[in-house]
């Protein structure tokens, strides 16, 4: 697990828990999450979906069960997928034991839409518990329970946070512990106040996600900020980024956000320059290019792309490989030093040979 920066508070201690093999918890890595959007029913679909997660850095995969057929296939999808599956269960209890005889690493149910939840719980922590499959406790800001609602009038963090510390309770009532909990709010403000507030009130692991955060690059913005804050506090053991896009791209932001925060080792890293009246080279379009080209390159790389002279030497001395241009040419650097000058259509194709070849050099690709 990588060293907690100082910069950063340091982890909360909470409880462990386990989902499948990924551990979840103060001792463990924070562990990035996302959601299928194919019908579950459609076992192939939902198969390479999981796939194309995993490819992508997915720790932990939820699905939805909606229905009994999407029950029914629960056994084949946590089987076949390479990283624990979470069951994501409203409305019906029943659906809940389903997931847990067909062998999901967890369920995550909803206090605020399970009928007759509470007297559900006995019966849910004994199944979970003789299956060794953990479970989360969901509160949405969009499902509050009503009588919650009407307390408080609208789902404030205060709402959020007693529906989540009341189930807790009955859970522990029948000790049961195996649980992690998420306040999710559409809005980061409340949402990191919920969070906090929760983060104060027991050691249960937590689930950090903006809900409905929006499309990609306002839901991006909405938990890279929302999560910055409370990872810098030490809160969050694992993290969902909510995107209306497809969940890969949940997944890259996800990682970006602890990568950024060196929560996780850093991967390919692109550092370009916003260009400005110097720059000598197209500087959005050759920044792209290199990204796309080194697109799925997993080795710790730093990469300059840089407009002109007066950042550009200094930028790509300080990365593992760059360029500086000028003139309709490129100074190509390798770890500090210039190993060539190419012209300015060779730049992007100098870039991604030498970045293959350090990479090589490095043995994982
Ligand atoms: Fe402008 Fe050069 Fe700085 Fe890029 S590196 S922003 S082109 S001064």
């Amino acid at each position: 697990m990588p060293k907690v920066p100082e910069v950063l508070a340091p982890r909360r201690k909470t409880r462990q828990i386990k989902v499948g093999s990924i551990g979840v918890g103060s001792n463990s890595q924070i562990s990035v999450q996302s959601m299928t959007t194919t019908p579950t029913t459609d076992i192939n679909g939902t198969l390479q979906q999981i796939a194309e997660l995993t490819a992508a850095g997915c720790d932990i995969v939820r699905v939805a069960v909606p229905s009994q057929d999407d029950a029914d296939v629960l056994h084949i999808i946590a089987k076949k997928s390479q990283i624990p599956v979470i069951a994501d269960i409203h409305f019906q209890p029943r659906y809940i034991y389903a997931a847990i005889d067909a062998g999901c690493a967890a369920v995550r149910v909803n206090p605020g839409n399970i009928r007759q939840f509470d007297g559900n719980v006995g019966q849910i922590a004994k199944a979970a518990k003789d299956a060794g499959v953990s479970l989360r406790i969901g509160v949405n800001a969009g499902s509050l329970d009503r009588r919650l609602l009407q307390k408080y009038g609208k789902p404030t963090a205060e709402a959020l946070v007693e529906s989540a510390v009341w189930e807790a309770s009955l859970f522990e009532e029948h000790d049961f512990h195996d649980f992690k909990i998420s306040v999710k709010h559409n809005d980061p403000i409340v949402m990191t106040k919920a969070y906090r507030q929760l983060a104060a009130a027991g050691d249960w692991p937590l689930h950090l996600g903006v809900t409905e955060a929006g499309p990609a690059f306002q839901g991006t913005i909405k938990s890279a900020t929302a999560f910055g804050i409370l990872l810098s506090e030490g809160i969050g053991d694992t993290i969902r980024v909510s995107l209306s896009a497809p969940p890969v791209e949940e997944v890259k932001v996800g990682l970006q956000i602890l990568q950024s925060l060196n929560l996780r080792e850093r991967k390919l890293e692109i550092v370009s320059c916003p260009s400005c009246g110097r720059a000598q080279v197209d500087v959005y379009t050759l920044a792209e290019e290199v990204t796309k080209g080194l697109e799925g390159m997993t080795v710790p790389l730093r990469v300059a792309v840089m407009g002109c002279v007066v950042n550009g030497p200094g930028e790509a001395r300080e990365a593992d490989l760059g360029v500086a241009s000028g003139n309709g040419k490129g100074q190509i650097f390798v770890k500090g030093e210039v190993i060539k000058t190419v012209p300015e259509s060779e730049i992007v194709v100098t870039l991604i040979e030498e970045a293959n070849r350090i990479a090589d050099e490095m043995g994982h690709e």
